[in-house]
């Protein structure tokens, strides 16, 4: 049983903070009870501290560790499996505000800087000195400590790996206020991805690498699913390193086009409609070394079966097919009375499989069903659409997820996907991972926070 939140302890943490720094009552605004999971449960923080340093955080949690208090850390509120919404009450420790730039090392190519920064502006800091921050889980507006604590992935993943592969090194703190760097101790590395369960992340050294000089991007429409998947695995047995690789669902590109009025990515080819299409993006150094990839890449065209190859070369072509692809969730939100999204990994093998079941499952349901994947690595987004009421879809949503999950996990796949297991997907993780590797997973919980107070009612309760 947690403590409930005082009088005292506002006393304290406004010692640490500041008065200003520590909201209570009606003045915690909404956004502190939800993220951006759809339907997720509003769950109303005692208090919201805004934290601007290590120190303060330091002292924070070994305020809170004493009093048992429980601690729910939070970015920017982007996360999709209510990672960052308090659910047992207590305190939401805010670190959007400590986003400074903490120091640039142009030789070692590292940027050092607070975890509220966001993506968008790593990113930008990067491009300042030619260089390139390549995780990019397509929400900009996501804090690199969110990053870092949901281990996002993306379009990009395929080629550069996911946030974890950009770590060099982070300052953690720990559930009984501890301070130490991520490299201290091999097992610190479990910090990474552990969605705020393990440590608070107070600093982030990130590894950049050189920008592309050149880039393009080609489109592959197909008759089916099948094919398009196929084609993917053969682009990447023949040898080609594309830096993106997207599967993407006719039904998805159609009903977001329609919404945005950006309808970039082809629906039909001579009168036939196309089934799927495949995004693929290609890097090199200099215009000749990008035409011969082309050029060796349209040589396959045939053992691909794709219907055509549409070359997407200009900027501004490229950034409205950037547009359109990162508009997917919104579109999906802002098209339909009602609509959700499942997201899962798996090996790129089973990918149709799934995509295949989902739809089925979806149409028998009565909700229509939409996907995109990140091919390569694995990221599949499965989103659902209802046109009926919340209290009709709410039902048919469960027990869709219930069964994807259940097939996904037959299928090699994992539940956790890109977002993380949160509160959302608690039961249906343990149930996919079984009891032996849920009950290692509480050891380590406990072996990090023996009290558990770091965001109580995630991963593993
Ligand atoms: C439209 C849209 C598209 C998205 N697409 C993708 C995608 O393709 N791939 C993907 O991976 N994600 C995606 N997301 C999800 C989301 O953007 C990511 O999970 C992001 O990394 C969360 O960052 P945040 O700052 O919003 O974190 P929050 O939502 O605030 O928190 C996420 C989790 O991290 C913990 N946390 C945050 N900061 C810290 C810290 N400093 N120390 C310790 N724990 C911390 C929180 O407690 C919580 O458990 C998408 C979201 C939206 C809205």
């Amino acid at each position: 049983m947690f403590a409930k939140f005082s009088a005292e302890m506002a006393a304290r943490l406004e010692e640490i903070v500041g008065k200003g720094n520590v909201i209570q009552g009606e003045d915690i605004g909404m956004d502190f009870c939800h993220d951006e999971l759809p339907y997720g449960e509003a769950h109303m923080p005692e208090a919201v501290v805004e934290a601007h340093s290590t120190d303060e955080v330091s002292h924070i949690m070994e305020l809170c560790s004493r009093y048992e208090l429980p601690v729910t850390v939070r970015g920017a509120g982007t996360g999709k499996v209510g990672g960052s919404v308090p659910v047992q009450g207590g305190l939401v420790l805010s670190l959007k505000g400590i986003n400074q730039l903490v120091s640039f090392d142009e030789d070692a190519q590292i940027i050092t800087v607070q975890p509220g920064m966001l993506l968008q502006d790593v990113k930008a800091e990067a491009e300042k000195h030619g260089l390139c921050y390549p995780p990019d889980p397509g929400e900009k507006t996501a804090t690199v400590g969110g990053n870092v604590s949901t281990n996002a992935g993306g379009p990009c993943a395929l080629k550069y790996g996911s946030t974890k592969d950009y770590v060099a090194d982070a300052v953690l703190v720990f559930a009984d206020g501890t301070v130490a760097k991520l490299s201290d101790k091999e097992e610190y590395a479990s910090v990474i991805g552990s969605e705020g369960t393990l440590a608070v992340i107070t600093q982030l050294s990130l590894r950049l690498v050189k920008k592309p000089e050149k880039e393009v991007i080609l489109l592959f429409p197909f008759m089916d699913t099948e094919t398009c998947l196929n084609a993917a695995a053969k682009i990447r047995e023949s040898g080609f390193e594309p830096a993106v690789m997207e599967y993407l669902d006719t039904d998805l590109v159609e009903f977001s086009g329609n919404v945005t009025g950006n309808p970039v990515f082809p629906i039909e080819m001579d009168g036939e409609r196309v089934g799927a299409t495949l995004m693929v993006g290609l890097e090199g150094e200099s215009d000749d070394e990008l035409d011969e990839k082309m050029e060796s890449i349209a040589e396959l065209a045939e053992e691909l079966e794709c219907l055509d190859i549409l070359v997407v070369d200009t900027p501004t072509l490229k950034r409205d097919t950037w547009d359109a692809h990162d508009a997917f969730h919104t579109s999906m939100e802002a098209g339909a009375k009602c609509s959700h999204e499942l997201n899962v990994t798996l090996p790129q093998e089973n990918i149709a499989q799934l995509v295949e079941y989902a739809k089925e499952r979806g149409e028998s349901a009565g909700i229509k069903v939409m996907c995109y994947a990140h091919v390569g690595s694995g990221g599949l987004h499965i989103h659902t659409v209802y046109d009926g009421a919340k209290e009709d879809f709410l039902p048919i949503m469960d027990a869709f997820a219930a069964d994807v999950y259940s097939r996904c996990t037959q299928l090699s796949g994992s539940i956790v996907g890109e977002y993380g297991v949160g509160y959302s997907k608690t039961g249906y993780y343990r149930q996919a991972i079984g009891e032996n590797a849920y009950g290692e997973l509480s050891a380590r919980k406990t072996a990090f926070d023996p009290k558990h107070i770091l965001n109580p009612g995630k991963v593993v309760i």
